[in-house]
């Protein structure tokens, strides 16, 4: 049974882990979101592509679940003493990817493909697929004004209050062709428990992409648990917009496009909630704390929405 998933960085890629110990490679398409892309000291960085590489590859740093194990900082702490930019943290292994990316962006190769090779090069043989090739880029809209992404995210430590967002450049984007493929082949649709404003939100954002995936049954997992984020602002996010951060806000958020919905039972209570919104639920340790807890997740989430292996 095929499964694709959508995917943003930390709480996606853990889910994508799981789900690529339990599914062969055939079976599993993960898509990427690429809003949080950006450019910086004249490189191209994808964050959410790379913390769910290295996270399959096993070359992920199991503290912050973003960068490499047992990274180096020379090159970002000679570029500090030069008085360059230095608030965006590259790891010197990190670094090789970017310059890589970036050289062959330039020959005017396309990030889904660069993106396969360096799959391959890592020992990934599951699909993992950038939402578009075109540049699509989450802006977020403050109290101060409108800021790109990595300003707001890491610069300013998403300090700002928050007033919405838009993704410049979506209504001109394409999704990939085989994120195309992929929907079309798939028995089911899993939305991971990525942040539902700026890393599901930009990928159901490329034309075309809801409206393929909204005839399949489609199981998200709440990234909020006991109202709060695992790590991330996204329970911030939800407050400054408004609304009490919860996984019946998240379930809400997803009204209309999620058939089968995920929850931790921390917050049972707010099942029959969910329920009315014609959802199925299905609640259970949705805590991620072990690559066994990925593998178990995966395994239950397949299994509730009915196509495990
Ligand atoms: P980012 O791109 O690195 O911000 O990562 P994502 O958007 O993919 O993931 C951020 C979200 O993952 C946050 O809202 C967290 O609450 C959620 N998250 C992280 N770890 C876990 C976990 O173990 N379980 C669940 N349910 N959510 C998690
Ligand atoms: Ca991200």
């Amino acid at each position: 049974m095929k499964i694709v998933a959508l995917a943003g960085g930390v709480g996606g890629a853990k889910l994508a882990h799981g789900l690529a110990q339990t599914l062969p490679p055939e079976d599993l398409t993960i898509i990427v979101n690429t809003g949080d892309d950006f450019e910086h000291l004249g490189l191209y960085i994808s964050p959410d592509l790379d913390t769910v590489c290295y996270t399959l590859a096993g070359l992920a740093n199991p503290d912050t679940g973003w960068g490499r194990v047992n990274e180096t900082w020379q090159a970002i702490s000679n570029i500090e003493k030069l008085g360059g930019q230095s608030w965006f943290h590259l790891g010197d292994q990190d670094l090789a990817t970017h310059l890589e990316r970036t050289r062959r962006l330039k020959e005017g190769q396309c990030l889904s493909e660069i993106t396969r090779d360096f799959c391959k090069a890592w020992g990934i043989h599951h699909a993992v697929i950038p939402m578009s090739d075109n540049p699509i880029r989450t802006i977020v809209n403050t109290d101060e004004g409108e800021l790109a992404f990595q300003e707001y995210f890491v610069h300013r430590r998403c300090e700002p209050r928050v007033k919405g967002f838009r993704f410049d450049g979506a209504d001109k984007a394409q999704p990939t062709p085989g994120v195309r493929e992929a929907i079309r082949s798939a028995d089911a649709i899993v939305i991971c428990p990525s942040n539902p404003w700026v890393s599901i939100a930009p990928i159901l954002a490329v034309p075309g992409l809801r409206s393929k995936i909204e005839a399949k049954p489609i199981a998200a997992v709440s990234p909020i648990i006991g109202g709060q984020a695992v790590k991330g602002p996204a329970a911030k996010m939800y407050r400054e917009l408004g609304i009490e951060p919860s996984a019946l806000a998240v379930a809400k958020q997803y009204n209309g496009l999620v058939s089968h919905f995920v929850m931790d039972h921390i917050d049972s209570q707010l099942e029959s909630d969910i329920r009315s919104l014609n959802m199925q639920t299905l609640i259970i340790n949705t805590l991620m704390k072990t690559p066994d807890d990925r593998r178990q997740l995966a395994e239950d989430v397949l299994n509730f929405i009915g196509t495990n292996r």
